[in-house]
C-alpha cells in the first residue's frame, strides 16, 4: 500500500511537471512583454522630450541675437565675427538648457550648434544644430536647421549700425524707444569722409527697432500722394535690399555687405520736438536741392575710397504750411518705392 503511494506521487509529479514548465514559459513571456512595454514608453518619452527641446532653440536664438545686438548698441564696438559670437553664446545657453533637461528627465541630452548664418529671408537668421536625446539603446538624433525671426515683437532687435558708425563722432541717442537721434554726429561722420551737403543731416533720425515694412510690393509707397511712404517712415520700417547690409553684418559695423540684406530711411532733419513723440512734425529749412540719399546703406557706405555715398534729389512728402516732411532720394530708390523721377 505504501509502495503504491510513492508510485502515485512520482506519477503525479510527472503530470505536474509540464504544467510547471508551461507556467515558467508563460512567466518569461510576460516578463518580456513588460520589458517591451517599457521600451515603448521610453521611446515615447525620448520623442516628446526631443520635440520640446527643439522648440527651445529658436527662443534661445532670439534671446542671444537680441543680447548680442544690445551689447553692440551699448558699447558702439563692432563684433569681429558676429556669426561666431552668436554661435558661441548660443552654445553656452543650450549647454545650460541641456543639463536642466537631463536633471528633469533622466535622459542624456546634447545639443551642438553647428552654425549661425544668413537665412534666405533677410528678416531671419539660420541656426543649424544637431541634437541627441536618449538613454541606452533608445535615442533620438537629429540635424536641425531653423530660421529665427528678427521681427518677433517679443524680442525686439535693435539696429546696431548707427551706434558703431557714429561712436567716434559724438554718438547717437535712442528717443521714443523706436528712433535713433543723431544730433550732430552724422554730419561729423559724413564731413570726415568729405561727403557733400552733409549738413542736411544735422539732427537726423533713423529707426531703432527692426520692423518689416508691410507695404509690399514696395512701389506702393508712392501711392496716395506719398502718404504710404510717409506712414512707412513714421513707423521706422525696414525693407529688403540687395545693397543694404544684413543683420549679422550690421553687428560688425558694415554699411554694405555681399548678403541679401535690409535698408531703412534716414530722415535728413527732425524738428526739435521729436522727443515729444511728434514724429510727423519734421521741419526742413534747406537751401540746397541735393544731399546724400536718405537710405542708410547709402549714407553708411564708407568703403574706401569713400565714393559709396551718392546724392539724391529733394522730395517733399508732406507740407501743410507748418509741418514739412522732406527726404533726398536717388533715382534707383525712387523707382524701388514707386516715386516719379524728375
Ligand atoms: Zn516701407
Ligand atoms: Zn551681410
Amino acid at each position: 500500500m505504501d509502495d503504491h503511494g510513492y508510485v502515485m506521487s512520482g506519477m503525479s509529479l510527472l503530470l505536474i511537471l509540464p504544467t510547471i514548465i508551461l507556467f515558467m514559459v508563460f512567466l518569461d513571456m510576460n516578463n518580456a512583454g513588460v520589458e517591451e512595454n517599457s521600451q515603448l514608453l521610453h521611446s515615447d518619452k525620448v520623442l516628446k522630450t526631443s520635440k520640446d527641446f527643439e522648440s527651445n532653440i529658436p527662443v534661445a536664438g532670439k534671446e542671444v541675437l537680441k543680447q548680442d545686438a544690445e551689447n553692440v548698441v551699448r558699447t558702439g564696438i563692432p563684433l569681429t565675427n558676429s556669426r561666431k559670437t552668436v554661435k558661441d553664446d548660443l552654445q553656452i545657453k543650450m549647454d545650460q538648457l541641456s543639463s536642466n533637461y537631463e536633471k528633469n528627465t533622466g535622459l542624456e541630452v546634447e545639443c551642438n550648434i553647428t552654425s549661425v548664418d544668413n537665412s534666405e529671408d533677410p528678416f531671419s537668421v539660420e541656426i543649424n544644430s544637431t541634437i541627441y536625446i536618449g538613454k541606452d539603446s533608445v535615442f533620438h538624433k537629429e540635424n536641425l536647421s531653423q530660421d529665427i525671426s528678427l521681427t518677433d515683437t517679443q524680442y525686439p532687435m535693435p539696429n546696431p549700425l548707427p551706434f558703431i558708425k557714429c561712436k567716434n563722432f559724438g554718438g547717437v541717442q535712442v528717443v521714443n524707444n523706436n528712433k535713433i537721434a543723431f544730433n550732430s554726429s552724422l554730419v561729423e561722420y559724413l564731413n570726415n569722409r568729405g561727403v557733400e551737403n552733409a549738413v542736411a543731416y544735422e539732427n537726423a533720425t533713423t529707426s531703432y527697432i527692426i520692423k518689416k515694412c508691410p507695404y509690399d510690393p514696395y512701389i506702393m509707397h508712392g501711392n496716395l500722394g506719398y502718404n504710404t511712404l510717409k506712414t512707412c517712415i513714421e513707423n521706422g520700417y525696414f525693407h529688403e535690399s540687395s545693397d543694404g547690409s544684413c543683420f549679422l553684418c550690421r553687428m560688425e559695423g558694415k554699411g554694405t555687405c555681399p548678403h541679401y540684406g535690409m535698408e531703412t530711411f534716414i530722415l535728413p532733419a527732425a524738428s526739435p520736438d521729436i522727443t515729444n513723440n511728434n514724429s510727423t512734425n519734421i521741419s526742413l529749412n534747406l537751401s540746397f536741392k541735393r544731399a546724400p540719399s536718405s537710405i542708410d546703406h547709402v549714407i553708411f557706405n564708407d568703403t574706401p575710397p569713400g565714393t559709396g555715398t551718392y546724392q539724391g534729389d529733394i522730395l517733399t512728402l508732406y507740407n501743410d504750411g507748418v509741418n514739412c516732411f522732406k527726404i533726398f532720394l536717388d533715382d534707383a530708390h525712387r523707382m524701388k518705392y514707386g516715386i516719379p523721377i524728375f
